[in-house]
C-alpha cells in the first residue's frame, strides 16, 4: 500500500501516466502531474484535487522552473515517475532527423532533466523512481520503431546506472517496460478495423494472446514504489504478456 506520500509523474493526463496517477491518487496520496498540451483534461484533473503543472519535459529549463514549484507545494517528493514518451514509427530507410531528435528529447533527455531537477527533493528521505520503457528497448519485430527503441534503451541503461549512483540516497531506481498498450500512442486517429488488426498482430505474437491496458501498467509502478518492493533496484520489469518476437536467436 502507497499512501500519504508525494507523487510526481511526468504526462500523467492521458494513457498510461494518466491510470498510473489515478491509482495512486485514489490510494490518498499526493499526486503532481506534469504536462505538455492536454489543457483541457488537466484542468479537471485539478478541480478533482490533483496538482497539475505544465512543463515540457524537453525543456531544460522549464523543467528546472517546474521543479521549483513543486518545492513550494511540497518539501519533499517520495515517488518519481518518468512517463512522457511519444513516438514516431520510421523504417531505418526513411530515416527523418528531425523525428528522431524529438523523440530522444522527450523520451530519454527528459527523463534526465527531470530526475535531475527533483532530486534535490528526493535526497534527503529517499524514494523511489520508476521510468517507462518498452519492450522495444530489447528489440522486437514491431515494424518502424528502430528509432523509437534507441531511446528507449537508452532509459533502460539510465534505469539501471540511477539506480547504481542514487543507491546511496536510499533511492530505488527501476523500470517497466510494456508491450502493446491501447492508448492514444498506439490507436490514437485510426480506424476500428486498422485497431482490429493492430491487435491481431500482436496478438498472435504474445503468448497470453492478448493486448495491454494502461492499468496494467499502472499497477506494476504502484508496486514498485511501495515499501514491498524495498529490497528492489535496478530492474526492469517486462509487462509484455509474453511477447515472443524479440530479435534474438530465439524464433
Ligand atoms: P500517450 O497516451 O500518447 O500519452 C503520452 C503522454 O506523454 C501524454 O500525457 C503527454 O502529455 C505526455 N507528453 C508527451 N510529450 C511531452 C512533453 N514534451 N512534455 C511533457 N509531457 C509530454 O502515450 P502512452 O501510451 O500513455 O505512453 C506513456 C509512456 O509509455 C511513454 O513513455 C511511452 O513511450 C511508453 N510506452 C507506451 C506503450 C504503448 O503501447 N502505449 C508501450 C511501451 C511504452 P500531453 O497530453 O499534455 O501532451
Amino acid at each position: 500500500m502507497v499512501s500519504g506520500k508525494t507523487v510526481v509523474i511526468t504526462g500523467g493526463t492521458r494513457g498510461i501516466g494518466r491510470a498510473i496517477a489515478e491509482k495512486f491518487f485514489s490510494a490518498g496520496n499526493k499526486v503532481i502531474v506534469l504536462y505538455n498540451s492536454s489543457d483541457q483534461e488537466a484542468e479537471k484533473m485539478k478541480e478533482r484535487g490533483f496538482y497539475v503543472l505544465k512543463c515540457d519535459v524537453s525543456k531544460r529549463d522549464q523543467v528546472i522552473d517546474t521543479a521549483k514549484k513543486v518545492s513550494e507545494i511540497t518539501k519533499t517528493v517520495d515517488i518519481l515517475v518518468n512517463n512522457a514518451g511519444i513516438w514516431y514509427l520510421i523504417p531505418f530507410e526513411e530515416f527523418d532527423d528531425e523525428k528522431y531528435r524529438r523523440m530522444l528529447e522527450i523520451n530519454l533527455n527528459g527523463a534526465i532533466y527531470v530526475t535531475h531537477a527533483f532530486l534535490p527533493l528526493m535526497k534527503e528521505k529517499g524514494g523511489a523512481i520508476i521510468n517507462i520503457a518498452s519492450n522495444a528497448g530489447i528489440g522486437t519485430s514491431a515494424l518502424g520503431t528502430t528509432f523509437y527503441s534507441i531511446t528507449k534503451a537508452g532509459i533502460i541503461i539510465l534505469t539501471r546506472r540511477l539506480a547504481y549512483e542514487l543507491g546511496k540516497y536510499n533511492i530505488r531506481v527501476n523500470a517497466v517496460a510494456p508491450g502493446w498498450v491501447e492508448t492514444d500512442m498506439t490507436i490514437g486517429g485510426k480506424s476500428e478495423e486498422e485497431i482490429e488488426k493492430l491487435r491481431q498482430w500482436f496478438r498472435e505474437r504474445t503468448m497470453l494472446h492478448t493486448t495491454g491496458k494502461p492499468e496494467d501498467i499502472a499497477n506494476i509502478v504502484y508496486f514498485l514504489a511501495s515499501d514491498e518492493a524495498r529490497y528492489i533496484t535496478g530492474q526492469v520489469i517486462v509487462a509484455d504478456g509474453g511477447r515472443i518476437d524479440y530479435l534474438t536467436h530465439g524464433i
